[in-house]
C-alpha cells in the first residue's frame, strides 16, 4: 500500500499518519522530518539544506526528489508526508511508483487558527509532553467540529516532568496565518495537478478535521476499505 497525506498545518496530518503506520505497518516518509535529521547529524546533504529550512523555503526540487526515490525504493508500505509539495515533485514521483490513494484533510482555517493557538508545549526542551487548551464546538458551512481540550492534570504544568507550558513562536496567530497562506498556495497546484490528471487518476480519500484524532484516523480507514486497500 502506497499513501500521499495532505493536510494544512495543524491538521493532525503528523497524528494520523503515525497511526495509520503502526496500523498497517506502513514506513512514514515525512520530508521535513528526514531534513531535520540530516541537519542535526551534520551531514552533506544536511549541510546542503540547512539555510532553506532555516528561511523556511523550499529545498531545491532535485535535492527532494532524489532522497525521496532512494528512501522509496524497496520499499513495498508507506505513507509519503510533506511529499509532493511542487508540481514537478508530483511529476517526478509519478515516474517512480504507483501511488494507491491520497488521503486529503480538510479543516477550515478558522478552525486551525483556534486549535493551533491552542497548543502548549513543555518548556523542558528533553521532554515532548504536548497539550491543548483550545475547547472547540462549533458548526461552518455544515461542518461541526468538536474537538476538546487536551489539558495538563495540574494547571499549565506538564504531566510527564512538572515543567511550566509554553508557546512555541510559530504557533501564534500572525505565524500561523502566514503558514496556512504558505500551505493554500504550495498545495492548490499539486491538488488541481492529482485531480485532474485523468488516465490512472489516484483516488482520493477526502476527511475533515472535525473530531478528535482517533476517530478522524476511523474515517481514513472506512476510506482505505471502500477501495479495497486494506480489509
Ligand atoms: P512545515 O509544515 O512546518 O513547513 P515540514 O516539516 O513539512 O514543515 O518541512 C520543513 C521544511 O523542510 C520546509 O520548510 C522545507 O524547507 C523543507 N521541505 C520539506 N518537505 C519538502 C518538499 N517536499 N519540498 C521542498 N522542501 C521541503
Ligand atoms: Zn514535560
Amino acid at each position: 500500500m502506497k499513501l500521499i497525506i495532505f493536510g494544512p498545518p495543524g491538521s493532525g496530518k503528523g497524528t494520523y499518519s503515525s497511526r495509520l503506520k503502526e496500523r498497517f505497518n506502513l514506513e512514514k516518509i515525512s520530508t521535513g522530518d528526514i531534513f531535520r535529521e540530516e541537519v542535526k547529524k551534520g551531514s552533506e546533504l544536511g549541510k546542503k539544506v540547512e539555510e532553506y529550512l532555516k528561511k523556511g523555503e523550499l529545498v531545491p526540487d532535485d535535492i527532494v526528489i532524489e532522497v525521496v526515490k532512494e528512501r522509496i525504493k524497496n520499499c513495498e508500505r508507506f505513507i509519503l508526508d510533506g511529499f509532493p509539495r511542487t508540481l514537478k515533485q508530483a511529476k517526478a514521483l509519478d515516474k517512480m511508483v504507483k501511488i494507491d490513494a491520497i488521503i486529503k484533510i480538510n479543516a477550515h482555517s478558522e478552525i486551525l487558527i483556534e486549535k493551533i493557538s491552542g497548543r502548549r508545549i513543555c518548556s523542558n526542551p528533553k521532554c515532548d509532553g504536548n497539550y491543548n487548551i483550545a475547547d472547540i464546538h462549533k458548526t461552518i458551512d455544515g461542518i461541526e467540529y468538536i474537538l476538546p481540550p487536551l489539558l495538563p492534570k495540574e494547571d499549565m504544568k506538564c504531566d510527564k516532568c512538572g515543567s511550566p507550558l509554553i508557546q512555541r513562536d510559530d504557533d501564534k496567530p500572525e505565524v500561523i496565518k502566514e503558514r496556512l497562506r504558505i500551505y493554500e498556495e504550495q498545495s492548490k497546484p499539486v491538488l488541481e495537478y492529482y485531480k485532474r490528471k485523468r488516465k490512472n487518476k489516484i483516488p482520493f480519500i477526502e476527511v475533515w478535521m472535525n473530531r478528535p484524532p482517533e476517530q478522524v484516523v476511523e474515517k481514513i480507514i472506512e476510506g482505505l476499505k471502500n477501495l479495497g486497500l486494506v480489509r
